[in-house]
């Protein structure tokens, strides 16, 4: 499938491993001239030499740098100061009991998972609008929609980016941008494996016994795939998706058994 946007530029933030890295391949293999992010510089080389092996793809750079840090952010944007594309992400925050977390925890859970993407939004949606072609995709979670207990920090924080998208979106809307969120279930990325050794602590299982088990209540029967999230990500991003906006789009193999 033509996703039309070939040629087009964008940032993907921390993109070496994960969700991230999902979404910058499909990208890349759709043409997209790709500026990958992530804190880690040998990480980044060894996608990127990855990446830029697919033939007839789009172009790979990299910047390594903590998106969540204003000098991050500048780095990335002064690397590609005109996206057609940006990708909003970043580590989530740990879990735990809400009992245990103040001030410290909740701002570093805010200004990750709701004003970096923000940040990003504001600094590069104007230009998208004057261009006439933006799209924005906001990675949050399956817990936007349920909200998981033990991650407090990520589902307050994630719903402060979701409420201010749901009218930012909208104000961008007749100016050819959109701004949209996908919201993951479980993929088998190093994050989901932290989580589940943090699940198998607390329940003291072994690692394996919390993996298995962790696939038990998704009907698919299977974690997901960074790749099948990185295809949906280059959709949102397509040419065709222009009437997309403002949506918060959950993929979990049936997870959430919600009808919205
Ligand atoms: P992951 O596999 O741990 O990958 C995280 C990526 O982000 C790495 O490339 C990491 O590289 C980079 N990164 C982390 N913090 C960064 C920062 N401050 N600045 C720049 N790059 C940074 O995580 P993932 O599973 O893909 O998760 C991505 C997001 O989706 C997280 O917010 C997570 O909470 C959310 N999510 C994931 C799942 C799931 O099942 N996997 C479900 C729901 C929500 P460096 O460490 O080198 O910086």
């Amino acid at each position: 499938m033509d996703l039309g946007i070939n040629g087009r530029r964008a940032i993907v933030c921390a993109s070496s491993k994960g969700l991230g890295l999902g979404c910058a391949r499909a990208l890349v293999e759709a043409g997209v001239d790709v500026m990958l992010n992530g804190r880690t510089q040998e990480t980044l080389d060894e996608v990127g030499a990855e990446l830029a092996d697919i033939v007839g793809a789009g172009t790979v750079q990299a910047v390594a740098c903590d998106v969540t840090t204003e000098q991050g952010r500048d780095a990335l944007l002064e690397a590609c100061p005109e996206p057609d594309i940006v990708i909003n992400n970043a580590g989530g925050p740990p879990p735990g009991d809400f009992r245990d977390w103040g001030e410290k925890e909740w701002f570093s859970a805010v200004n990750a998972n709701m004003y970096t993407p923000i940040e990003m939004i504001r600094r590069t949606v104007d230009g998208m609008a004057e261009r006439g072609f933006g799209r924005i995709v906001n990675i949050t979670s399956s817990s936007v929609k349920a909200p998981i207990p033990t991650l407090g920090l990520s589902n307050g924080a994630r719903a402060g980016l979701t409420g201010f998208v749901a009218g930012c979106a909208r104000q961008v809307a007749g100016s050819g941008v959109t701004i949209n969120a996908i919201l993951p279930g479980r993929f088998d990325t190093d994050r989901l494996r932290s989580g589940t050794q943090y699940i198998a602590d607390q329940a003291g299982q072994s690692f394996e016994q919390a993996f298995e088990l962790g696939k038990k209540d998704i009907p698919a029967g299977r974690y997901g795939h960074p790749e099948e999230f990185g295809a949906l990500c280059a959709f949102l991003c397509s040419e065709s998706a222009g009437f997309i906006t403002g949506q918060n789009i959950v993929i979990d193999g049936g997870m959430i058994p919600n009808t919205t």
